[in-house]
């Protein structure tokens, strides 16, 4: 850390939500009124969940499922399953998503989900166990056209289509419209998996663009190698730009000719574990203070805070990962000049991909992959040039810009249903 800055940093992701929500609702001319109901998800359901495990032991697992609000249409976000899983921050994800949405006009607010565990160490029955008893538990307040949830951390396609499978045969009736990200086999979408990342790859490129800076030779470090990270790692790559450092978990890789992105990928294991394998590694700490031109943290939040915001290196981060960079630490950024696109636009290409897979579903009309990515890049590029044109026009940096851009359709969605 540098420059005198006092320790005290907020870390709660829900409170220094809220101080942006509230920001954005003043600048738009919003009172008190309307910052109550948006400040927190309508409602939160907190679920108790007995897995019978492989040894044959019960274990009970805590769940959450969170919706911001229904005002523009059904709530919409992912599930995450990971052992730091915590009510408020279910709860902050749940608000992003509704911004997320309001960005991309979709027509949903935000939800989200989180079970305490550790998928890493329970076998693939007992994650099946968890994903079906999670679905039975949070049953009566998701559906179709009330909240439907998608993959987020450490769940992946086959968590979903088990939870499809389950809802399925509670409501006896076959619901593919339940949950997005599922196989293509169960009414997937094309271009789905890899959608999160072509949404970051097409933010990188219109933020080079922007900034000056060619992505050919351009040197690009990924932090996080699950969905998001490994995807964008290979979309670098094949862009011409030089992936110089990658990192999972445990520990961080780094060669500054350029990593052989191809052979990692094929290494890595479902969870983007991959640097186990490998003796010189470096820590995510300095991962992150690369000298570099691109960064993208792909992995969880609170990754770039007061300690390190003056010591980051790159032009551009493009946040794919929910969350990664405190508010304070957006504030020293800003003035540094780096140019920082948010996670609730440079991640949305996934929840819009689950838009297009909700929409095929609900048709019965399954569309061509080049349908999918030509949506995608027209609505990446309309988020884009909204949210970056009214940073520039307000003097504001691209989080508040896109929080208030999220959530002024909101507001007004609350105000014409005669809420407040
Ligand atoms: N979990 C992803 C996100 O945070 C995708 C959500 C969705 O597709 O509904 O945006």
């Amino acid at each position: 850390m540098s420059q005198n800055e006092s320790t005290a940093e907020n870390l709660n992701v829900l409170t220094s939500t809220q101080a942006v929500i509230k920001e954005a609702l003043t600048k738009l001319g919003y009172g008190s009124e309307m910052y109550e109901l948006l400040k927190e998800p309508l409602r939160t359901l907190t679920v108790r969940i007995p897995v019978r495990m492989d040894d044959d032991t019960v274990r009970v697992f805590t769940g959450y499922r969170a919706q911001h609000s229904d005002a523009i249409g059904p709530a919409k976000g992912g599930i995450r399953f990971h052992p730091d899983v915590t009510e408020d921050e279910v709860k902050a994800l749940s608000i992003w998503m509704s911004v997320k949405c309001g960005i991309a006009n979709l027509p949903y607010g935000g939800g989200k989900g989180g079970v305490i565990c550790d998928p890493r160490e329970m076998s693939f029955r007992e994650q099946e166990r968890l994903a079906r008893a999670y679905v039975r538990a949070i049953s009566q307040i998701v559906g179709p056209t009330k909240d439907i949830p998608a993959p987020d951390v450490m769940t992946n396609s086959q968590v979903m289509a088990w939870m499809m499978d389950e809802y399925s045969r509670i409501k006896e009736f076959d619901s593919p419209n339940f949950i997005t990200g599922k196989p293509i086999a169960l009414g997937g979408s094309l271009g789905r998996d890899t959608s999160t990342a072509r949404g970051v790859a097409i933010c990188i490129r219109e933020a080079a663009r922007v900034k000056g800076i060619s992505l050919e030779g351009s040197r690009v470090v990924v932090q996080g190698f699950g969905n998001a990270g490994s995807y964008l790692a290979k979309f670098m790559h094949e862009a011409g730009a030089k992936v110089i450092a990658i990192s999972d978990a445990y520990g961080a890789l780094y060669d500054e000719n350029g990593l052989d992105i191809h052979s990692l990928l094929e290494r890595r294991d479902s969870f983007g574990t991959v640097t186990k394998l490998f003796k010189n590694t470096i820590s995510n700490k300095e991962l992150l203070e690369l000298d570099c031109d691109i960064l993208v943290p792909a992995a969880i939040e609170n990754q770039i805070t007061l300690e390190n915001a003056y010591d980051i290196k790159a032009k551009i981060i493009v946040e794919a990962a929910n969350g990664p960079t405190t508010m304070e630490a957006t504030r020293i950024l800003s003035e540094r000049d780096i140019l920082l696109v948010p996670d609730v636009l440079g991640n949305s290409g996934g929840v819009i991909v689950s838009y297009f897979e909700w929409v095929q579903n609900n048709q019965g009309y399954y569309w061509t992959e080049v349908e999918v990515e030509t949506r995608l890049e027209e609505l990446m590029v309309r988020s884009f040039e909204t949210v970056y044109n009214t940073a520039q026009a307000r003097n504001i940096d691209m989080r508040l810009a896109a929080y208030m851009v999220g959530v002024r359709r909101l507001a007004e969605a609350v105000e014409l249903r005669g809420w407040v």
